[in-house]
């Protein structure tokens, strides 16, 4: 069954299904020590056939799902260092049904909480390297290794990558206004269009560019 789960939440929803919800601990056991209740975490594990063990290799678990990112609690807007802690976070603090954070893993993690479009490439650029005249760059099994600043922006957004220039987006941010360039003084189409082009032609840090989008446009 576990080589069949691609997906952290897949797990979690998985062994949900198994037994009910416990908090600040990935496992409560009876007096027997055989476990009754399971966390986000530990229905994940016992999904994954982990077997209610203690010595869980937590590093191994977040490169193979990819929950080393940083992340913004979609409730209280702490930061957290990864996606495996504020996992933890919204079932012990928020006491979230561990359907609720699978949902959320779906979804991105912390969309709703980002107002402005900085923001968004500022979280973006912290989760990889920044990649120039492509929005993301991707190895041969598609993964995503590098991000433009509106990939970055894209992919804190909860976004597809695909869905190049969405329009939801520019609409949603505001980033339709004329651009002018800060660097050359060419027009290069609106903001979003801007944002493009001061990463692939002046090769601007993606936060070097949300710096300016904030200061200069509050965006
Ligand atoms: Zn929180
Ligand atoms: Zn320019």
């Amino acid at each position: 069954m576990s080589d069949k789960i691609e997906k952290f939440s897949q797990a979690i929803r998985l062994g949900a299904t198994f037994r009910p919800q416990c908090f600040e601990m990935l496992f409560l056991r009876d007096q027997n020590n055989r476990a009754t209740k399971t966390c986000a975490l530990g229905a994940a594990l016992e999904a994954l056939g982990h077997d209610f063990i203690d010595s869980v290799n937590t590093h191994e678990m977040i490169k193979r799902f990819d929950l080393g990112s940083s992340c913004v609690c979609p409730v209280c807007g702490t930061t957290k260092v990864a996606v495996w802690d504020a996992i933890a976070h919204l079932n012990d603090t928020h006491r979230w049904s561990r359907e609720n954070i699978a949902d959320f893993l779906n979804k991105g993690f912390m969309s709703d909480k980002i107002k402005k479009f900085s923001q968004a490439i500022r979280l973006g650029a912290t989760f990889r390297p920044q990649c120039f005249n492509i929005v993301a760059d991707r190895d041969e099994k598609q993964n995503v290794l590098k991000t433009c600043a509106v990939g970055a922006a894209l992919e804190a957004l909860g976004e597809d990558l695909e869905a190049f220039a969405g329009y939801e987006i520019i609409k949603r941010f505001d980033l339709n206004d004329l651009f002018v360039c800060p660097v050359c003084t060419r027009s290069v189409g609106v903001t979003w269009d801007g944002i493009i082009h001061l990463n692939d032609f002046h090769h601007w840090t993606r936060e070097k560019i949300a710096t300016w989008l904030e200061e200069k446009k509050d965006l």
